[in-house]
């Protein structure tokens, strides 16, 4: 049976809702009775965080905090790149249930959506937040009042939306939101444009990392992500080392996320963001067993209206075509929602 565009935009959205009861199979590996407890307070206990927080701090000075490396001075009120000033602006907070199921649970994922990007892509599908920096300035302080009302209000975890350019902002609010009795994991919810250096102070600090990998191909990122052509090598070593830190996912007994990677891709029309090649790089380099989140929502945003290439969604064929080679690579670990989709269609054609 031939599916339409606008029926696998219509299905994958009802397949979302009905998700929820779906049963899936989830990797639970929390040893029972085992006391879990997060990294960062851990870090804390060997003395060893808050020399982390003024490492990065440091970096605000002068700041090197990503790949575009601009050198401007955020605490004297210069502005690079990702347009940020050296407080955290927030767009939003609350329980998101639009996240991977493991980080999702029953009552939600404790996610932050912070203002401005370090990379910028022409079809961010969150280009007001991103681009355009609208949200509110806050004080660590203010950050880690939120973190602590989010646990209140039952989240599972505490989610970073783009933090690589409020890096220092995080960890530090994450210290003060300690003492108040912050004991939720951290995820890192990631374009994975990283520095490795960087990645190194939050080693011991974030259990989960959820990076990005948007692209293999140079010239595609250097196209749609405003010049940022070095993305698929530094995203590559990046993602390695979250791998290093944290290794696979782990979920405890309700199948809620504790720690691990999680590592999302989304498909683009006509092959753009070489999905082929980054199955077969997960499964050489990594594990077959990481988890991956091959995501069908492209949708035509901000700019993306400008290059035919991507001015439409992604179709069925597409999708399956991405599924199909995470199957011929042997990838076993694959998210539960995108599964579902991939069936769904299967049964589809099958009528
Ligand atoms: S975080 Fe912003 S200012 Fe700092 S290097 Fe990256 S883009 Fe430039």
């Amino acid at each position: 049976m031939e599916i339409k565009r606008r029926d696998f935009i219509k299905n994958f959205l009802i397949l979302g809702g009905s998700l929820l009861f779906y049963p899936v199979s989830l990797r639970a590996e929390q040893k029972k009775g085992e006391v879990w407890h997060p990294a960062y307070e851990k870090l804390e206990k060997e003395g060893k965080f808050a020399q982390r927080v003024e490492q990065a701090y440091a970096m605000f000075e002068d700041c090197q905090l990503c790949p575009r490396r601009c050198g401007v001075n955020r605490l004297k009120g210069e502005r690079g790149f990702c347009r940020a000033p050296a407080r955290p602006v927030i767009f939003s907070s609350q329980p998101h249930f639009g996240e991977e199921i493991s980080l999702v649970g029953k009552n939600g994922s404790g996610t932050i959506f912070f203002s401005n990007c370090n990379l910028r892509c022409i079809f961010c599908q969150n280009w007001p937040i991103s681009h355009e920096g609208k949200g509110k300035i806050v004080q660590d302080e203010g950050l880690a009042d939120i973190m602590i009302h989010l646990q209140k209000t039952g989240c599972h975890n505490i989610n970073f939306v783009t933090p690589t350019h409020v890096m220092p902002n995080i960890i530090n609010a994450t210290r003060i939101a300690l003492k108040k009795g912050l004991h939720l994991p951290l995820v890192y919810n990631t374009s994975g444009y990283e520095r490795l250096e960087v990645l190194k102070i939050l080693d011991g600090i974030m259990d989960i990392y959820m990076p990005d990998m948007k692209y293999m191909d140079a010239d595609q990122a250097g196209k749609y992500s405003s010049g940022a052509s070095d993305y698929p090598e530094l995203a590559k070593k990046a993602i390695t080392e979250m791998n290093r830190q944290v290794g696979e996912l782990m979920t405890d007994k309700r199948g809620i996320a504790f720690r691990g990677l999680i590592i999302r891709h989304l498909v683009m029309p006509n092959r753009v963001a070489g999905t082929e090649k980054f199955v077969r790089w997960v499964a050489e380099t990594l594990s077959k067993s990481t988890y991956v989140n091959i995501m069908p929502q492209y949708r035509v945003e901000y700019k993306a209206f400008e290059y035919p290439e991507i001015a439409r969604g992604i179709t069925v064929q597409e999708f399956l075509e991405a599924m199909g080679w995470a199957e011929t690579y042997g990838l076993t670990n694959l998210d539960p929602h995108s599964v579902a989709v991939r069936d769904f269609y299967y049964r589809r054609r099958a009528t």
